[in-house]
């Protein structure tokens, strides 16, 4: 499933393949907006916000995607045909380049000035201009009795984290994932080390928390179930945390994040 860092990247190559051109197409492949067209309005922007996708067109017009648990952008040159069975639900295009959105998770188009209404409840913004740590740790502790990994994964606190940062976040750290947030000292140093891990990864594909970039080599304890922990040897572990259908996976070394 994509991050915050992931989709921080997408916004980056949706700006350079619409920011300033006018669409010469745009189909929406959703029931709801089936029928809206935004030909011969120039788009403005494209900008991140957490997990959510929000590109800015002329007119006050703003289109909200989420890639959800596989979603994707992909940029290629106007006129080339998507692979198929792709399943596609909008395709921006302008004369040069085509950004044809795949598999997401949700497809809207509202006013610009209601997208308060979509983004309006998410927590500082991990990778955002307006990124408030104090904010952040201020949401997180209006809920002391929760655990702490299912607070991180919570947008409404911070914005931007999902499975793979909740993990290795917690590892560094040497926290327990079911740790209750009102156990935790330094809750400044555990979402500012989030925040450091996610913009270390804005720059390039692929998630590196361990600063080896070979590709067994990427991750402390995420997509290392049952193979020895990188600093104790003890095997990491796995399993799912939040109640039904929410639960999410966790890895965790037992070793190093002591319950
Ligand atoms: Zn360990």
């Amino acid at each position: 499933m994509p991050e915050g860092d992931a989709v921080y990247r997408t916004a980056a190559r949706l700006r350079g393949a619409l920011d300033g051109r006018v669409l010469t197409r745009s189909d929406f492949r959703v029931p709801r907006h089936a029928t809206a067209d935004l030909t011969g309005r120039a788009v403005v922007t494209t900008l991140s916000r957490g997990k959510h996708l929000l590109t800015r067109v002329e007119g006050d017009l703003t289109v909200h995607t989420h890639l959800r648990m596989d979603g994707s952008w992909r940029i290629m040159p106007t006129g080339r045909r998507t692979a198929p069975g792709d399943l596609v639900r909008l395709i921006l295009a302008n004369e040069r380049w085509q950004a044809v959105g795949v598999r997401l998770g949700m497809v809207d188009l509202v006013r610009t000035g209601d997208e308060g209404r979509l983004v309006g409840h998410l927590g500082p913004d991990l990778l955002g201009p307006d990124w408030d740590p104090d904010e952040a740790v201020r949401r997180l502790r209006v809920s002391p009795g929760r655990t702490i990994g299912e607070a991180l994964l919570d947008q409404r606190n911070l914005a931007g984290i999902g499975t793979i940062y909740r993990a290795e976040t917690l590892f560094l750290r040497g926290i327990w994932p079911w740790r209750r947030v009102g156990e935790i000292e330094d809750l400044a140093g555990l979402v500012s080390l989030a925040q450091r891990l996610l913009e270390a990864n804005t720059s390039h594909a692929g998630t590196v928390t361990t600063g080896d970039r070979r590709p067994a080599n990427q991750t402390w304890v995420y997509g290392r179930a049952g193979r020895p922990c990188r600093r104790c040897g003890t095997r990491i572990s796995r399993g799912e945390m939040g109640t039904q259908p929410q639960e999410r996976l966790i890895l965790w070394c037992a070793g190093c994040q002591r319950g």
